[in-house]
């Protein structure tokens, strides 16, 4: 198993076409196919603007699966990590979670 490093820069994420299948699911469940609403600010979203926001984090055990993906905008995506989620959601706290869970 190679080395963890808390980043989210890995096959987690499933390849390109995966991550489109995701969106247009997003666009589907949450909207009419074409557009959907930020869940945190109700910006319409298309599938060039889109992002899929985890309701549990990564780093604690969140998959992107159907059941825990929902739409958000890029800004709210970002601020989520320190500020919507405030307790549950800390970018630190996490990278800790993640050194503890793989020891
Ligand atoms: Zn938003």
């Amino acid at each position: 198993m190679p080395t963890k490093r808390g980043t989210s820069n890995s096959n987690s994420r499933g390849s390109s076409k995966d991550r489109k299948a995701r969106r247009q699911y997003l666009l589907s469940k949450f909207g009419d196919g074409k557009t959907a609403p930020c869940v945190y600010c109700g910006e319409p979203l298309t599938d060039a603007t889109i992002t899929v926001d985890r309701i549990v984090p990564g780093c604690q055990g969140g998959k992107y699966i159907r059941s825990n993906i929902q739409p958000a905008c890029g800004l709210c995506n970002s601020k989520d990590g320190n500020l919507i989620k405030q307790g549950k959601r800390l970018d630190i706290s996490c990278g800790l979670e993640s050194l503890v869970s793989s020891s």
